[in-house]
């Protein structure tokens, strides 16, 4: 016997707007709407990617897109938030970062700041509504201009007191280096936000090593591939920059041939800090409890590994220290809840 993971006390540090919408919430507001969905979200969903090359990359993006076309009014923000809040406390997650560019949604919502406005209210809506501290993360996209990610970390460092506590870099990583966004980084750093970039998915150690030299990354976004080379492991350990590590995203992207080859064990081993995370539950069919279940069934991850796993995503957030003191005293109480044989 051991101890059930959706009792475990933990934060998610890793999930984008759209791609954290339940897939019934997809479908459902897709009829409603009249939009044509692709087999792929529907009777074949979740759908096989292989983002490794552009053109698979590109369809990965277009699914995106079509889902995020189902967004349209203020109603389904809400909703969407709320049922994310809500599957994430099923999960035993007390702390959720959600990561949105508003970019994306501007044009619907009468502009950038308007849509951040009304994700943050639904980030508090839903925090009140589920006891989940639902957080936001603004973040830019590197296929597009760097000025454009500038105007977006001014805009995150303005609400840096109402409930935005990170700055973001998403997209792919072959199409944008990390230090073309300095200058975006240092005004989000200078609000004290956290930088957050994606980086080591699609590349390998050194897309890391530039979000932590470059970007001054408090977190990277997966960073999987920093466990390719044992020096950087060695200075992420020691900066304590965390990796967010998504390893079904992975799966699902064809990042890794299978869950075996995500390197979770290894980066733990070396003391690299983690925060388990889902990246796009709407597109890779699992949430955040998956990937805990995958951490004990397939790297063979102990119950007082598991706990430091959590303790380690509780740590890496940007949750306020009464919070993370509650949080981190119930992952003590979870481990030691005797097991039943
Ligand atoms: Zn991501």
């Amino acid at each position: 016997m051991r101890r059930p993971l959706d009792k475990l006390p933990k934060a998610h540090l890793h999930l984008h707007f759209t791609g954290s919408m339940r897939h019934s919430t997809l479908i459902e507001l897709a009829l409603e709407q009249g939009v044509h969905l692709p087999d792929a979200l529907v009777q074949d969903w979740p759908p096989q990617l292989h983002a490794t090359d552009e053109r698979g990359w590109f369809r990965f993006q277009r699914l995106y897109d079509i889902a995020r076309s189902v967004l349209r009014r203020p109603f389904d923000v809400y909703r969407l938030v709320r049922e994310a809040a809500e599957d994430e406390a099923r999960e035993g997650s007390r702390w959720l970062e959600i990561q949105v560019d508003p970019s994306g949604y501007a044009s619907r919502f009468g502009g950038l700041t308007e849509t951040l406005e009304l994700a943050l209210d639904a980030a508090r809506l839903a925090s009140e509504s589920t006891g989940v501290g639902v957080a936001v993360i603004v973040a830019a996209n590197r296929t597009r201009h760097p000025l454009d990610a500038r105007t977006l970390a001014r805009l995150a460092a303005q609400y840096s007191d109402r409930g935005v506590v990170g700055f973001g870099l998403s997209n792919d990583e072959r199409r944008g280096r990390a230090r073309d966004f300095d200058a975006a980084f240092r005004i989000a750093k200078r609000a004290g936000l956290l930088a957050v970039p994606h980086g080591g998915e699609l590349l390998g150690a050194p897309s890391v090593a530039e979000c932590v030299d470059d970007l001054a990354a408090d977190r990277v976004g997966h960073g999987v591939r920093a466990a390719e080379s044992p020096r950087l492991m060695e200075r992420l350990a020691d900066r304590q920059v965390t990796c967010e590590v998504c390893p079904l995203s992975n799966v699902g992207l064809g990042v890794a041939r299978g869950p075996e080859d995500v390197p979770l064990r290894r980066l733990f081993d070396a003391g690299v800090p983690i925060a388990l995370g889902a990246d796009d539950p709407l597109l890779f069919g699992a949430r955040l409890l998956a990937q805990y279940e995958l951490a004990r069934d397939v790297y063979g991850f102990s119950d007082a590994e598991l706990a430091e796993l959590a303790r380690q995503s509780i740590r890496s957030s940007a949750a306020p220290e009464p919070v993370r003191k509650e949080i981190l005293a119930d992952i003590d109480a979870w481990l030691a809840t005797p097991v039943a044989n």
